[in-house]
């Protein structure tokens, strides 16, 4: 995707790719069981815009949204292109994009089946592979209701100190009995995340399932002995 000056205004083309790629990837997101019907969202800044996705688009749509049905709106949050209504999570959204765009220039939300149950348990998730190392532990923040000006203050706060995280990849936070908030470089590098926290989150249930808890802790550290001190 093309990038822009933050304060630029983008092209219709420009806005009309954004918007092809957030549709795209709100199927991803359904039809790999990284969000559900009753939740998530997606968002990218693009110079002096915004592109959300509309409200209910898994309750009504089943995450089947075109291009078309994707908000374009300023930095105010006044919809400027799209049929719909905000999406429910605009609080965060805006907050994240306009607080970190210099790091990050997408935002997704979503209830990720594994993940969940880190949700619903108010636990930290930790990393376990390889390719979770890079985001350290994922922290969860304390609780707001859904759709609250308050939920977006913590959800921002807890980015603060990992700019350089979201400029190289992405960072998240879970918000307890809810989901996952993910601000990312780009929307492919923000998917790529919230895929990969879930799939940590599955290995961690598997494993601790499997081999105990305290198993999946011993790994954990081993992980960090062997791969934080190899040297070729
Ligand atoms: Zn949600």
């Amino acid at each position: 995707m093309s990038t822009l000056p933050i304060d630029a205004t983008p092209s219709d083309a420009q806005l009309a790719e954004v918007r092809t790629r957030i549709a795209y990837f709100g199927r991803l997101l359904f039809d790999r069981q990284l969000t559900d019907a009753a939740g998530g969202n997606i968002s990218v800044r693009v110079g002096n815009r915004i592109c959300i996705t509309p409200r209910f688009a898994g309750q009504q749509k089943q995450w089947r949204i075109e291009p078309d049905d994707v908000i374009v709106a300023d930095l105010q949050r006044n919809i400027l292109q799209g049929a719909g209504a905000l999406s429910r999570e605009t609080h965060v959204h805006f907050t994240l994009l306009n607080t970190y765009h210099a790091h990050g220039s997408a935002v997704v939300h979503a209830h990720p089946r594994n993940l969940l149950v880190f949700a619903a348990l108010g636990r930290p998730l930790p990393p376990i592979l390889e390719a979770n190392r890079k985001f350290g532990v994922t922290p969860v923040v304390p609780f707001a209701p859904a759709h609250s000006e308050l939920l977006a203050q913590h959800i921002s706060g807890t980015m603060r100190g990992r700019e350089a995280m979201i400029a190289k990849h992405a960072a998240a936070a879970i918000a307890p009995w809810h989901g996952v908030f993910c601000i990312g470089k780009t929307l492919d590098a923000t998917f790529d995340a919230v895929e990969r926290f879930d799939n940590n989150a599955y290995i961690l249930l598997m494993g601790g399932q499997w081999a105990g808890a305290a198993a999946m802790d011993a790994a954990g550290h081993e992980m960090e002995r062997i791969i934080g001190s190899f040297e070729e």
